[in-house]
């Protein structure tokens, strides 16, 4: 069965913009509720650890470069189906690409700074959420 919880990140770009409370009354209009939420600004060696399944790739070094611009809106998300649902709702990786209406059509400003992240699995999901918070901060059901 599908899990209820997955991770978002609302990246540098769109916390910056002031994006950031259109983003979660987005995501809470969605059907999602916050288990957890804080501000962060990622290290180096923390946004390479997050995005350790791209090293190697031509737009790593880019990539992190961008999410230790500013801070960041990481949050645990809960409701039915949790991991495919978001992943809908925020659209393709490119805004160019992203159908009208998606998190990333709105608010992205290109394939890079593209406003948030999200879980693409339930494994990958339980291991993000941990990378941010803490079991007790997620309360009860834990991960
Ligand atoms: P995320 O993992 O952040 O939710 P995603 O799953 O849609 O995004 P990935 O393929 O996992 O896309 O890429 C991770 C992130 O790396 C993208 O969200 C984007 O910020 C950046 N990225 C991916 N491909 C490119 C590219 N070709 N050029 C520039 N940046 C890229
Ligand atoms: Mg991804």
């Amino acid at each position: 069965m599908a899990g209820r919880r997955t991770l978002t990140i609302i990246k540098p770009d769109a916390f910056a913009a002031g994006k950031a409370g259109a983003i979660i009354a987005y995501l809470e209009n969605s059907g999602f509720t916050i288990r957890a939420a804080r501000v962060a600004h990622l290290s180096q060696a923390q946004a390479e650890a997050f995005y350790a399944v791209h090293r190697g790739r031509p737009f790593f070094a880019s990539l992190t470069s961008f999410m230790t611009s500013g801070r960041c809106m990481p949050m645990v998300l809960e409701r039915d189906d949790a991991v495919a649902t978001l992943r809908t709702v925020i659209g393709a990786t490119d805004p160019a690409e992203a159908a009208p209406g998606t998190v990333r059509k709105l608010y992205a400003v290109s394939k890079e700074r593209n406003a948030i992240h999200a879980s693409d699995s339930d494994e990958n999901a339980v291991a993000e959420m941990g990378f941010f918070f803490a079991e007790m901060e997620v309360g009860v059901g834990g991960w």
